[in-house]
């Protein structure tokens, strides 16, 4: 009788497993569908300077427009991309597209902000990295400058010194760097030193509850600190209430971004909300 349990319950386990692995199959040809077919879309939410309110830079946001699926988050299938290897071609699309884009806003007249964009841990490790980023910067005729990338403290760990060699290279091409999500992976303050970063985020975590909760007054009071003595600019994420943004403020916290001041955007929308925007101000 046990044995026959078990048996049974080896074939349920395996029936799990196997319905998994269909699912990440199928959700794997459904990516590949969905570069071939252009189901991708980048949304962009501003990023908005503490002292003055102007906006600095707009941060790239992958949505899908799955055919039966509707408007699917990153969170939902850019682990599975990952999971796939889809997502060095995701993450090429994601960089040619957003440069594509600003090309298109810089010659509508839109001037001196820059374009945020995710890396994913695969595509910091793979070394076609930088051709990927500096190719599509010469196709729409942008440079360094234009561009900002983010990372988060996990994705260096695995290979440190590769990473570090990358983000030199890309440094050197005038792109600023930007530590994602600050304060939730194995922060190591000696590996933060030695990665050529401009910009650390706060995760929006700590923004959260900012005035409720001491301690995550002091994380976001101690980042922005430590930020100004090692030279970095610091950027709050996740801000939704004017409170939290003065008391950002306060911290001398350079930039913000949240629902508060705009929800991620379709591109065709940016430059609407940046003509109110700044009649708004
Ligand atoms: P992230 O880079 O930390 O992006 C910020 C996330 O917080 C976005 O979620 C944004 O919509 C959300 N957010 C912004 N302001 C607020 C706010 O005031 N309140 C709340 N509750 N949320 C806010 P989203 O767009 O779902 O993206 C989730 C994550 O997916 C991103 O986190 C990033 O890690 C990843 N991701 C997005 N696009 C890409 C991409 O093109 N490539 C890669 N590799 N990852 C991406
Ligand atoms: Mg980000
Ligand atoms: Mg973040
Ligand atoms: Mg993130």
């Amino acid at each position: 009788e046990a044995k026959r349990q078990g048996r049974n319950c080896t074939r349920f386990f395996r029936r799990e497993l196997d319905d998994a692995i269909r699912e990440r199959l199928h959700v794997g040809n459904a990516l590949r569908m969905a570069l071939a077919e252009q189901q991708f879309e980048l949304y962009f939410q501003p990023q908005i300077d503490a002292r003055d309110g102007h906006i600095t830079s707009l941060e790239a946001l992958i949505r899908w427009h799955h055919p039966e699926g509707g408007l699917i988050e990153p969170g939902r299938f850019i682990p599975v991309a990952e999971e796939m290897h889809l997502i060095g071609e995701v993450g090429a699309w994601v960089i040619d597209e957003a440069c594509r884009i600003l090309a298109d806003w810089r010659e509508a007249g839109i001037h001196d902000i820059r374009v945020a964009i995710n890396l994913s841990a695969q595509q910091l490790h793979q070394t076609e990295l930088i051709d990927t980023v500096r190719g599509a910067l010469d196709r729409h005729g942008l440079t360094g400058n234009d561009l900002e990338l983010e990372i988060t403290e996990s994705m260096v760990m695995e290979d440190p010194d590769l990473c570090i060699e990358q983000l030199r290279q890309l440094s050197a091409l005038g792109i600023k760097l930007a530590m994602d999500d600050f304060g939730t992976g194995y922060s190591s303050l000696s590996y933060l030193r030695r990665l050529p970063i401009d910009t650390l985020k706060i995760d929006r975590s700590f923004v959260h509850d900012i005035e409720t909760n001491d301690n995550d007054a002091t994380i976001c009071a101690t980042t922005i600190s430590m930020a100004n003595t090692l030279g970095l600019d610091t950027v709050a994420e996740g801000i939704e209430t004017e409170a939290q943004a003065n008391r950002l403020r306060d911290l001398k916290c350079d930039r913000f971004q949240g629902y508060l001041f705009a929800r991620p955007m379709p591109a065709p929308a940016v430059s609407g909300f940046l003509r109110n925007y700044s009649i708004g101000t």
